[in-house]
């Protein structure tokens, strides 16, 4: 059966939920990263707003977040407690509920595009560590060495996570996740994330991010979701397949759906965000953390850039 086509399409991106307050952040990162929101929403609206696919746009606004370093994702990716920079991602296409993810993945320019790889040329939904990077290789994917992803700022983060020898659930983290949601003319939801994960994280962990179902889900019937935040309490909600089932079993708005779902994590301790987008072109978020860099765009021109809980 032919899709059918509407006028509407929605993207909504975040760029990590945290503790950020208007004095704790620099007047360049305030900036900068409202343009790098800013160029990600172009990047996905483009394709959006041609006909393209909310798995496509979803790819793109992420690659655009990846490259720039104000965000824990691709370049500018958090270390790890030996210093290195592993990195999570996850892409899921509501149509079909097909998904691909990638876990510590070290030498990708862009994990969320290996994350489709994976999801595309692969019987797999998740590959981790070496074998990942082996894949990407064989793919044909970019590679980027370790100076790519480095940044000072997030050195400069490690160093003061062990000075403080604090933990990796410190809710004073600024988390810097980056994810997208969209809804295309089709009528078809997508869901995308990628992150660098928790500074000064050890053993191997691999947080909620390409954990389908926890950091990221799609699913036509319901909604599309992206997380950001407290990783392990994602996981153990499944906060992303969670607020879907709520949307597809109950008929919950996204909004009353999430806020269900928030009043469970809060009560666990869990500090976060979401994003999401339903089929019928309604995108919301969410987020029990001071702040979350959001940003969304819709087909009627409506155009919205925020960092602080009180930019609405
Ligand atoms: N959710 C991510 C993780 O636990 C962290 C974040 O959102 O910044 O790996």
């Amino acid at each position: 059966m032919p899709d059918t086509v509407h006028s509407r399409w929605t993207l909504a991106i975040h760029g990590g939920a945290g503790s950020m307050t208007r004095d704790l952040l620099t007047v360049e990162q305030d900036a900068g990263a409202r343009a790098g929101l800013s160029a990600a929403l172009d990047a996905g609206e483009a394709i959006l707003r041609a006909g393209g696919s909310a798995l496509d746009a979803v790819e793109a606004a992420v690659r655009v977040l990846e490259d720039d370093p104000h965000f824990n994702a691709g370049r500018g990716s958090v270390f790890t407690y030996e210093g290195r920079n592993e990195m999570d991602a996850a892409i899921m296409d509501g149509t079909d509920r097909n998904a691909g993810a990638v876990a510590r993945t070290t030498a990708t320019r862009n994990p969320v595009s290996l994350a489709r790889a994976v999801m595309t040329h692969s019987p797999h939904v998740l590959l981790g560590s070496e074998g990942a990077d082996l894949f990407s290789v064989e793919q044909g994917l970019e590679q980027a060495g370790p100076e790519w992803f480095a940044t000072p700022e997030r050195l400069r983060q490690l160093e003061e996570m062990k000075s403080r020898s604090g933990s990796a659930f410190d809710i004073d983290m600024k988390y810097g996740t980056v994810g997208a949601v969209a809804s295309d003319v089709h009528g078809h939801v997508a869901a995308a994330t990628s992150t660098g994960g928790l500074t000064g994280k050890r053993w191997g962990r691999v947080g909620d991010t390409p954990l389908i179902g926890a950091g990221t889900y799609a699913d036509d019937r319901a909604c599309a979701v992206s997380a950001t935040g407290a990783g392990e309490f994602f996981i153990r909600i499944g906060i992303a397949h969670e607020i879907a089932a709520r949307v597809r079993f109950t008929g919950e708005t996204l909004d009353q759906a999430a806020q269900a779902v928030f009043a469970e994590l809060g009560e666990m301790g869990g500090v976060g965000g979401v994003i999401m987008a339903a089929p019928d072109g309604q995108c919301a978020w969410l987020f029990n953390t001071t702040a979350m860099y959001r940003g969304s765009a819709s087909a009627d021109g409506a155009r919205h850039v925020a960092i602080y809980g009180d930019e609405g």
